[in-house]
């Protein structure tokens, strides 16, 4: 609490009270906090690969470049380190981007078909469910169904599940994409029979940078935002995000958007 005291002075002179103005200060301190939070863990992840990238130019610099076998490894570490510097540095643009009012307030959502952008993350992400031998299906009630919405940024959502899925589930699994309407709404799912996410985790796994197991997560090539990103997409949209999961068993994310009347 920020607290004003004035005192209340009746007739001339005399203190006949204490006016007290208490302004709860809570919320902004929280804001205040969550931001402070939220540069260092920043700093920390564009850190680390910051140091690999400095450690191997080093170790190259001091001698090891005579040695080819060698060079050629450590200069594979320095541009993957780089490359995991570069998605981490785009998707926090992308936040900073969603973060801004104007604009959020420039996006105007439209009917969106719902199985187009399910095929185009699927064929988008072509090149690495087919390396992990992966079976990705989609299934959806009726061709036309359309939620209220906006185009890439709906398959900006799907890409960041669909790329977990692949992520998160052993090679020759299966990933299934399906779109439903349900009363007034669409719900898309994104499901996996993979690794799945222990309950104690759930709750926190929208949270930036929160990972279940920091080293898989970091092998993975993950930054630790795509789904706080996907979160935000989908609240942006006047939708939500809800998450199911069984160690062991695989990931079942849903999506649900608000159905578009008019149906083309
Ligand atoms: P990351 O870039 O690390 O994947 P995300 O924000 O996309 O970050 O996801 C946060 C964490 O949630 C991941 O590190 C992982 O532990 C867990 N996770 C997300 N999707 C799945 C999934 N489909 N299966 C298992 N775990 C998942």
């Amino acid at each position: 609490f920020q607290v004003f005291l004035a005192p209340i002075t009746a007739a001339e002179k005399d203190i006949s009270g204490v006016l007290g103005v208490f302004h709860d200060i809570t919320t902004l301190q929280n804001l205040h906090d969550r931001q402070a939070d939220f540069v260092a863990n920043a700093s920390h992840e564009l850190a680390t690969p910051l140091t690999a990238i400095k450690g191997f130019a080093e170790t190259l610099l001091d001698g090891a470049l005579a040695q080819p076998e060698l060079s050629e490894k450590f200069v594979r570490i320095i541009y993957d380190e780089a490359d995991r510097m570069h998605r981490l540095i785009q998707d926090l643009l992308q936040l900073a981007r969603l973060n801004a009012q104007e604009y959020r307030e420039q996006i105007k959502l439209e009917q969106v078909l719902v199985e187009p952008v399910l095929t185009a993350a699927k064929q988008d992400m072509a090149p690495r469910w087919q390396q992990k031998n992966q079976l990705v299906s989609i299934a959806s009630d009726q061709d036309d169904l359309a939620a209220i919405a906006h185009p890439d940024w709906l398959k900006q959502v799907i890409a960041n599940l669909l790329e977990n899925s692949i992520k998160y589930t052993p090679a020759g699994g299966k990933i299934t994409l399906q779109a439903w309407h349900s009363n007034d709404q669409v719900k898309i799912s994104v499901k996996d029979s993979g690794i799945g996410i222990p309950a104690k985790d759930l709750p926190l796994i929208f949270d930036r940078f929160y990972r279940v197991d920091r080293a898989r997560a970091r092998t993975a090539g993950g930054t630790g935002l795509g789904l706080a990103i996907a979160k935000f997409i989908v609240e942006m949209l006047g939708g939500r995000i809800e998450v199911e999961s069984v160690v062991d068993v695989g990931t079942t994310f849903i999506i649900t958007l608000p159905a578009s009347e008019k149906r083309s």
